[in-house]
């Protein structure tokens, strides 16, 4: 999974939020644990496998942290570039994972760990489910210097960010750039490239971030989708998503786009 980390950590997390001591980031550990379930429930607790960290789940709020400590996004993490945000990401990644994967897909019965892989296996009829990424593309669109943003309806609306979506069965990833560009805004993109990836917990997906030209059509927005398309110059940009995120990537850490 890339990164070491020798020392085993825990992780602490509340409705996608991880506790950290305020000032350095470090995970809140056992003591903190145990001060926390004076009042709220254990809802998940899980060894992650390769790496050996402690993945916990805890009810309740996140209104409130003990004191000193603080519940953090991972994207603020990621952004900050803390050594253990990864992890972090594949512990809550597990727990989000193993909370929809409790009984077999084939016959209904109870999954299981598997005593050899990272799976869970059916005991009535042995079926595996092995945890995986849902594939999702993330597009930078380019025309003539400028990007292509958007505002969706459904997130965070004062937003501006790149076009995405889902990849459907049959699809290469390029497909489903091309696809989901034309169906959203109504355009025409081609020479679709590979910029970057990222697993993002929430609950599972695997962003594959590209960009793509712009070849032919006009916005035309999907209503259900986006309230809002506009083309950028990338030196006047809008609010966008923050630092940790693939879009921010796409946007800000993508060399600019070639002229003509
Ligand atoms: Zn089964």
């Amino acid at each position: 999974m890339g990164e070491v980390v020798a020392k085993s950590l825990t992780f602490i997390f509340c409705d996608g939020l991880l506790l950290v001591r305020s000032g350095d980031w470090q995970p809140a550990g056992d003591d903190v644990l145990a001060e926390l379930l004076t009042t709220r429930q254990l809802a998940a607790e899980y060894r992650v496998p390769l790496q050996g960290h402690w993945a916990k789940q805890v009810s309740g709020a996140t209104d409130n942290a003990p004191p000193g400590y603080e519940w953090v996004r991972l994207r603020t993490l990621l952004g900050a570039d803390v050594p253990y945000a990864l992890a972090a990401c594949r512990a809550l990644g597990m727990l989000n994972w193993r909370a929809t994967h409790q009984f077999c897909g084939r016959c209904g019965g109870v999954l299981a760990e598997h005593p050899v892989e990272v799976a869970r296996q059916c005991a009535a009829c042995g079926h595996v489910e092995y945890p995986g990424p849902t594939p999702a593309v993330i597009v930078r669109v380019e025309k003539e210097g400028q990007i292509l943003l958007a505002r969706h309806v459904q997130r965070i609306p004062h937003l501006w960010t790149c076009l995405a979506g889902y990849v459907e069965l049959g699809e290469s990833l390029e497909d489903a750039v091309r696809r989901e560009v034309r169906e959203e805004v109504g355009l025409e993109v081609d020479d679709v490239q590979y910029v970057a990836s990222q697993h993002w917990p929430y609950p599972n997906q695997l962003m594959v971030g590209f960009r793509a030209q712009w070849r032919a059509g006009e916005l035309k927005l999907q209503p259900e989708e986006l309230s809002e398309a506009r083309w950028f110059d990338p030196a006047h940009l809008p609010d966008i998503p923050p630092k940790g995120t693939m879009a921010y990537r796409l946007i800000c850490e993508t060399p600019a786009p070639m002229m003509g």
